[in-house]
């Protein structure tokens, strides 16, 4: 599909990016320079590309890096939530009337936009919604234009109401007003006439449409595939008649797709519906936050941030951190944030997200180089650890400094293991807490990170 070439190209500067783990300010700026490199090759419009650029820098800058990212990771969480806002956001529905007052939709276009197409798909939605939508045929110029729409219409069983050829369009769309107040239709979608190029006719006579019948709602359906060409089309629409909204159609093609990131900073008007393919279902509405995790094709990598904001407590965070480097970390301690990591993912995900993991290659060569298999086995062993220490009591898990052979004799018949397991258990909680002890320390006397710029 569209932006297929773009998510690669991201991919790629971002997999660059989180290798570095810790970045330096010209790693970023290298980072940067690519990403407008790629939107700009995806047909991103160049002062859009200029704008969205100087947003992230200038968020990135002094930017303190939330506790579970590593720094990459916050570079690619301030792109996403810029991509978001480019695109406008939230997701806007077309406004209908309320309630049983008849809403005019105008649909507008350039020939082949796949305006009639879009039509038709969006009356399906309405009658699915149980609204009684009533498709009209004002293009009177392309007697195939009225039969498409009969023949569309008649698939998605809506009612299409045309008066042939000989009728100006804005005495076509006031009578058939008049049929729906009759008829009980509440939603009215004329399909006007498209041109090859936007010309003074065209305008004209959307224009008298206006004038003639009241119009709620005008929107623009814009071709994927044509690219910048697009988003100058839809600012000419705007600037001559007033547009309330965008479609974007065939963005299930092998388009470059820019034109989905421009149209909203370049018209100010929202993008309400995408086409994803010919079929009537192949309507999809427009989710600037689901877009945007498509563009960088990095659903796991932004689900783990969303999780790091939904659970990381900065305050607990920062007990925690005291903790541990204050080396106090007890098994309570353990059981909390062995939880979190559940809440979080699990450990394999966790391990990616801690800060400066992947940079930690000078802690030695065994060191910290964490493969699949071993992430399995160090889960395997943390929920035996789990079962060990649920058969503590309470003071032994506040105070690891209690154990000894009678009391690990008995939390190993509690928790159904053989003692040499609990003593394992006990070395292994002692290297943790000297790890993290290390890891606590790599946060600086803020227990946070900085982005170095
Ligand atoms: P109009 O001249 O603007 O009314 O355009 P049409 O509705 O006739 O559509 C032109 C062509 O584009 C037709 O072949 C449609 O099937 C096709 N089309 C419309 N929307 C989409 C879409 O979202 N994806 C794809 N792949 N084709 C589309």
């Amino acid at each position: 599909m569209a932006f297929d070439s773009l998510t690669e190209k991201l991919q790629n500067i971002f997999k660059n990016l989180r290798s570095k783990g810790r970045l330096t300010e010209d790693d970023v700026k290298e980072a940067l320079k690519e990403i407008k490199r790629a939107l700009l090759a995806a047909d991103v419009s160049f002062k859009v590309v200029k704008d969205f650029i100087k947003n992230v820098q200038e968020r990135a800058v002094g930017q303190d890096v939330m506790n579970g990212l590593n720094p990459g990771q916050m570079v690619i969480k301030i792109v996403n939530e810029e991509l978001v806002k480019l695109m406008g956001s939230e997701t806007t529905e077309i406004k209908l009337q309320p309630g049983s007052a008849v809403t005019v939709i105008m649909m507008a276009g350039l020939q082949g936009a796949g305006k009639t197409t879009t039509t038709a798909k969006l009356a399906g939605k309405y009658k699915l919604k149980g609204k009684k939508p009533l498709l009209v045929a004002c293009d009177v110029y392309r007697p195939a234009a009225i039969k498409q729409l009969q023949v569309n219409g008649e698939k998605q069983g809506v009612e299409v109401f045309s008066m042939g050829e000989n009728h100006r369009p804005a005495n076509i769309a006031k009578a058939a007003l008049e049929h729906a107040q009759k008829n009980g239709n509440n939603i009215v979608i004329l399909d006007t006439a498209g041109r090859l190029h936007i010309d003074e006719d065209m305008m004209a006579e959307l224009q008298e449409i206006k004038e003639t019948v009241t119009v709620h709602q005008t929107i623009l359906v814009i071709d994927a595939m044509t690219g910048q060409d697009a988003v100058n089309v839809a600012a000419d629409f705007n600037n001559k008649i007033g547009i309330d909204g965008v479609i974007i159609t065939k963005l299930d093609g092998d388009t470059r797709g820019g034109a989905a990131l421009s149209v909203k900073a370049v018209t100010g008007k929202p993008i309400l519906y995408v086409g994803m393919g010919e079929k009537l279902s192949d309507l999809e509405q427009f989710y600037p936050d689901r877009m945007a995790s498509r563009i960088l094709g990095m659903g796991d990598v932004l689900t783990l941030i969303e999780k790091a904001e939904a659970q990381i407590d900065d305050e607990k965070a920062r007990q925690m951190s005291q903790k541990l480097k204050k080396a106090q970390f007890d098994y309570e301690d353990f059981l909390e944030s062995t939880q979190q990591m559940k809440n979080m993912g699990g450990l394999s995900n966790i391990m990616n997200m801690l800060p400066g993991i992947s940079g930690m290659g000078g802690m030695g060569k065994k060191g910290m180089q964490i493969n699949e298999e071993q992430t399995e086995l160090a889960e395997k062993s943390m929920a035996r650890m789990e079962a060990m220490i649920y058969s503590m009591t309470p003071e032994e898990r506040r105070n690891p400094d209690l154990m000894n052979p009678s009391r690990k004799h008995r939390i190993a018949k509690g928790a159904g293991v053989d003692i040499s397991e609990v003593n394992r258990m006990v070395k292994q909680f002692e290297n943790m807490k000297k790890m993290m002890k290390k890891m606590g320390n790599m946060g600086g006397k803020k227990g946070k990170f900085r982005l170095p710029f």
